[in-house]
């Protein structure tokens, strides 16, 4: 990826003080996605910036909902398949479940079970990593569906949480890094 093209999608982010609640700073890269030179460099980045060499895993699993934006469209530029990793309730049965914490309470993700063939290897996407306790979870239900995790790629990771942390058994690359 140029600096000049880094340089533009970083231009077409926005950070929104106060959202969802009180003290977070949210970093949105839709308006780069509007964008088609946004668009385009932030598929082409993903593809040049993969944690492990493409022939090293065999699916692109995306975390609802951001991580189901570029997760299919770098799935495809690979020639792999794609696995969505959805909210609780959302898919029918039967489905394979994994807890999380969250800064205040729980959450759950779930898969269709039967998605992993087992030993199959699993890149994980999603547009952004905070404290890691999503992709931790995220990694933790693949690898009970009987997948391995190759790695994971982010568009944006927030440096103060350490999320990175969560994640210090895998490979991990992110596209840019934000305070
Ligand atoms: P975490 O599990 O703490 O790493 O949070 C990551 C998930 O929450 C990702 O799916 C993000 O889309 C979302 N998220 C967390 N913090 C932010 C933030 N400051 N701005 C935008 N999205 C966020």
């Amino acid at each position: 990826v140029s600096q000049e093209d880094a340089l533009y999608v970083v231009s077409l982010m926005r950070t929104i003080p106060d959202f969802p609640k009180q003290g977070i700073l949210f970093r949105d890269f839709l308006p780069a996605l509007a964008d088609p030179r946004g668009l385009k460099v932030l598929a082409e980045a993903l593809v040049k910036t993969l944690p492990v060499a493409a022939s090293d895993f065999d699916l692109v699993a995306g975390l609802e909902a951001r991580g189901f934006l570029l997760g299919p469209q770098l799935a495809m530029s690979l020639g792999k398949g794609f696995l969505a990793l959805r909210k609780k309730g959302k898919l029918p049965p039967p489905t394979l479940s994994q807890e999380y914490s969250l800064e205040y309470g729980n959450a759950t993700i779930e898969m269709e079970k039967g998605s992993i063939v087992p030993g199959q290897k699993v890149l994980i996407v999603d547009d952004l990593i905070a404290t890691g306790g999503s992709a931790k979870a995220a990694a933790d239900l693949i690898k009970r569906a009987g997948g391995q995790v190759a790695g994971f790629s982010f568009i944006m990771e927030l440096e103060g949480l350490a999320g990175r942390r969560e994640l210090q058994d895998y490979p991990v690359t992110t596209l840019v890094s934000m305070p």
